[in-house]
């Protein structure tokens, strides 16, 4: 039987998935520097208050209250012992909202990085992190949740650790990475080699993407990167962070972009051919029903030019390199520099 993500993708070209939980939470008055993923013990009237927003404004996935609920993470929170306790709570907060909501709302179970810098780069092995991430999905599949939803990964060690676990528990799962200004992750990887490592290597993906960064304009250079080398039958995934991160006062990030830019930015992301849209960091339910709602009243269109980008989501500055106007202005870049 087809998991409930690959259900719902055969009967709709395009899945709306939810906006930021951390945001949200600290909106709500979770401290800075506060492990957000206690709140599910603590508070769960808030995270499942949350879920609810999403879902009301017309998200059919929402994302576990888990992305750093894994054992190094929890251990900076004194909590590397309640690692099952939060995530089984996590995925069960999500269900009995997803339950409530009188449709099919799909619950994925958030999966962050470890935080460590992993071999041969660092210290920490690769099966110490596939150890915590098999711990982690198991109290989400316990839980109740549909996927994993792996998420803000970086390097070729991690993204191998957490895809291994899910396979070892037996959850399907969804797989996006981050990509910052250069175009790249952290560890150098372009999103187009990050698409081919994942064919190489076999893995068998729901959907594959990309999420957070910097902004939208950065996020769909990302998502013209993946669905340029993609296979039709690829389900893509754009998860965009609302504007571009600036600190605010107490130290915390402000996002700046308007539900017009998020419903321009989920347009785009579609017409690149994304199928499962949704934000990240700063984005909330005003936002998404923006994106929802143009995504069913605007016909979708052909794939945009990055100068269609930059008109409506600012400049997007980085390239994968796949676009010939990209490659025209390197060349022209490189023409000027020798
Ligand atoms: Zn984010």
């Amino acid at each position: 039987m087809a998991d409930k993500l690959t259900s719902l993708l055969s009967i709709q070209d395009v899945v709306l998935a939810d906006g930021a939980m951390g945001t949200s939470l600290f909106s709500l008055g979770l401290s800075n520097g506060a492990a957000g993923e206690l709140w599910n013990l603590e508070q769960p009237e808030q995270v499942a208050s949350v879920h609810r927003g999403f879902v009301e404004a017309g998200s059919k996935i929402i994302l576990t209250n888990s992305f750093g609920g894994n054992r190094c993470r929890l251990a900076f929170h004194d909590a590397a012992d309640r690692v099952y306790d939060i995530n089984f709570a996590a995925a069960r907060l999500a269900c009995e909202v997803a339950h409530q909501a009188g449709r099919d709302v799909v619950v994925a179970g958030s999966i962050g990085p470890t935080g460590e810098v992993l071999e041969p780069h660092g210290t920490f092995s690769q099966a110490n992190a596939k150890a915590a991430f098999v711990e982690q999905a198991t109290a989400l599949k316990e839980g109740g949740a549909d996927v994993a939803w792996i998420e803000t990964l970086f390097s070729e060690e991690e993204l191998t650790a957490a895809v291994e676990a899910a396979e070892d528990v037996e959850l399907p799962y969804v797989l996006t990475m981050t990509f910052d200004s250069s175009g790249r992750t952290m560890m150098g990887i372009k999103p187009s080699d990050a698409m081919g490592l994942s064919k190489t290597r076999g893995w068998r993906p729901v959907a594959f993407g990309a999420n957070c960064g910097i902004g939208p304009a950065q996020l769909l250079d990302s998502i013209m990167g993946l669905t340029g080398v993609a296979e039709t039958a690829d389900v893509i995934v754009a998860k965009g962070n609302c504007g571009i991160p600036t600190l605010g006062a107490d130290m915390l990030p402000r996002y700046d972009g308007t539900p017009e830019i998020m419903a321009d930015y989920a347009c785009l992301a579609r017409d690149a051919g994304a199928r499962i849209i949704g934000g990240c960091c700063g984005t909330t339910p005003e936002h998404i029903r923006a994106m929802d709602q143009a995504l069913k009243e605007r016909p979708k269109a052909t794939r945009p030019t990055y100068d269609n980008i930059q008109q409506k989501l600012g400049p997007v500055r980085i390239t994968d390199g796949n676009e010939p106007d990209n490659r025209r202005r390197r060349e022209r870049r490189r023409q000027r520099a020798s």
